[in-house]
């Protein structure tokens, strides 16, 4: 349902200066199709307004970090046509862009809130806390048990003194106020109101000196200038934490505009896609295949699977966003002009393949074969088929492509133009076969040799002709041909195949169908 137009009025006033959007994943893994439609709804805002797309690496955890990932990430963004203003690679005025480089930043703001009573120091180990867990059911760290904890709160200023001379690991945590209402205005979900004391004391600054994604996440995005975070709806509930720590740290008036992202479910419905459920249902949910160094464990990705990023693209576009038009088919421009962030649904949008598929399909329609044959070679190569002129790949991707819904599709479908096919269906053909059409062929091959131009309408008009004179329909003699030239019943219009096998190919194949049928 689209916002009111007061809202709307709203959402655009605040945007006096060029927006600066952000796309903060944490290095731990492939990246699931959520994260590239959280990329994708980032970025054609920012373009949209005119303004800059961020790329920041959020690796606090070093615990997560894994091998690759950040590379996976640029190179995922990068298939998809969606490449960052700034990042890493490609730092701005606003660097370093990657949390991890970024550490002595934080410490400073977390102090700061100590010094002013809005944080606290907690010393428990992680075994107090763990034996907590285990003995308090649904424990959390909040207004309600820290009263119980070591803590800055509970014990004396000399106390903490001595633990923090003495070297105690201890972390920081946010305290949040009791009984008090944090109010936002979420883009996508409108007002929200969050009671702070249902919200846990979360750790800002870890016992090893780094800030914990709740801190290091405000502190960015207020240095970073960022107008707008859009996120997933996982995110939801640490909003309150983050809207607490702009307004106690840089006033609600610096702070971005919200929107929550709505999950992509599986395709009953029933929670949030997972990459178990591609596993298991056979589909991919990562953006490119992705190899998880620590176990070897492969996901398959889709563009391996054979997707064009226009297509993908447009498929997540989709998910969870429409123009409020019949309108399915978009290129990137075009998501750019017409997107909206009030017209992003608030609830999940139910993955569907086939769907994906489909949008796929359209997009091989679309775009010139061109486009893709690079791929589309390297697959009939794997397969042994190496084609040695792109003109002729090309005439045969144009016969073939409407039966292609994944480029994987193109090497199976057009194998047989280029070698013999591995079998031929003889039993289609075989229980009609007669000596009559035995001659029709035979006289077929004698006329065909005839022709001057060797194209598609000379020759169904001379195989009609033959046809016609020897009375026998050429309905009956149309599949005989097809099998001949192609092994079995599908393919393209089978005048066009024989103009592509050209004169040569076109009689072998059909003198060796004559064989085997007599
Ligand atoms: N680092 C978080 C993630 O991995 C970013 C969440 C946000 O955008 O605030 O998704």
């Amino acid at each position: 349902m689209p916002l009111p137009a007061a809202f709307k009025c709203f959402i655009f006033a605040a945007m006096d200066k060029k927006p600066r959007l952000r796309f903060a994943p944490s290095p731990t893994g492939g990246l699931h199709i959520g994260g590239v439609r959280t990329v994708l709804y980032n970025y054609l805002f920012a373009k949209q307004h005119g303004g800059d797309f961020v790329l920041r690496i959020e690796d606090t955890d070093q615990g997560r970090f894994v091998a690759g990932a950040e590379e996976y990430i640029y190179e995922t963004l990068h298939w998809c046509g969606l490449e960052p203003d700034e990042s890493p690679l490609k730092p701005g005025l606003f660097g370093p862009y990657r949390q991890s480089e970024r550490k002595p930043l934080y410490r400073n703001y977390a102090d700061q809130l100590i010094d002013r009573g809005l944080a606290y120091y907690a010393f428990d180990t992680p075994e107090e806390l763990e034996h907590r867990r285990k003995t308090t059911p649904n424990f959390q760290y909040n207004v309600a048990t820290r009263a119980g904890l070591r803590n800055s709160l509970t014990l004396t200023d000399q106390e903490v003194k001595i633990l923090i001379e003495k070297g105690i690991p201890y972390t920081i945590r946010i305290r949040m106020p009791e009984n008090e209402e944090i109010r936002f205005t979420d883009m996508i979900r409108g007002e929200l109101v969050f009671q702070t004391s249902l919200v846990d004391d979360k750790v800002l600054l870890k016992a090893d000196g780094m800030p914990t994604y709740h801190l290091a996440v405000v502190v960015d995005d207020f240095l970073m200038e960022i107008t707008h975070v859009f996120r997933g709806e996982e995110w939801l509930s640490s909003a309150p934490v983050h809207i607490l720590l702009w307004k106690h740290l840089y006033g609600e008036d610096k702070m971005p505009r919200w929107a929550h992202l709505p999950l992509i479910l599986k395709p009953d419905g029933n929670g949030k896609l997972s990459k178990r459920d591609g596993d298991r249902l056979g589909f991919p949910v990562f953006a490119m295949d992705w190899t998880d160094p620590r176990n070897g464990e492969k996901t398959t990705g889709f563009k391996e699977r054979g997707f064009l990023p226009e297509a993908f693209i447009n498929f997540l576009a989709l998910q969870g966003w429409n123009d409020g038009t019949e309108q399915e088919v978009f290129s990137l421009e075009e998501l750019i002009l017409k997107f909206s962030i009030d017209r992003v649904h608030k609830g999940g949008a139910k993955f569907n393949y086939e769907k994906a598929k489909w949008f796929n399909s359209e997009w091989i329609k679309k775009l010139p074969v061109t486009h893709y044959l690079p791929q589309v070679k390297a697959s009939l190569e794997q397969q042994g088929i190496s084609v040695k002129k792109d003109d002729q790949l090309k005439t045969v991707m144009e016969l073939v492509r409407d039966r292609c819904s994944l480029l994987s599709d193109f090497a199976g479908q057009s194998a047989f133009f280029f070698r013999y096919p591995a079998t031929i269906d003889l039993a289609s053909v075989q229980p009609k076969w007669n000596e009559q059409k035995n001659l029709f062929f035979a006289e077929l091959i004698r006329t065909y040799e005839l022709i001057p131009r060797w194209e598609h309408e000379e020759l169904e008009r001379t195989f009609k002709e033959i046809a016609a004179v020897n009375e026998i329909k050429t309905g009956e003699l149309m599949l005989p041909l097809r099998i001949m030239l192609v092994g079995q019943k599908s393919g393209p219009g089978v005048f066009h195949i024989a103009e592509v096998l050209g004169r040569k190919e076109t009689f072998d194949r059909i003198r060796k169908g004559l064989q085997l049928l007599s």
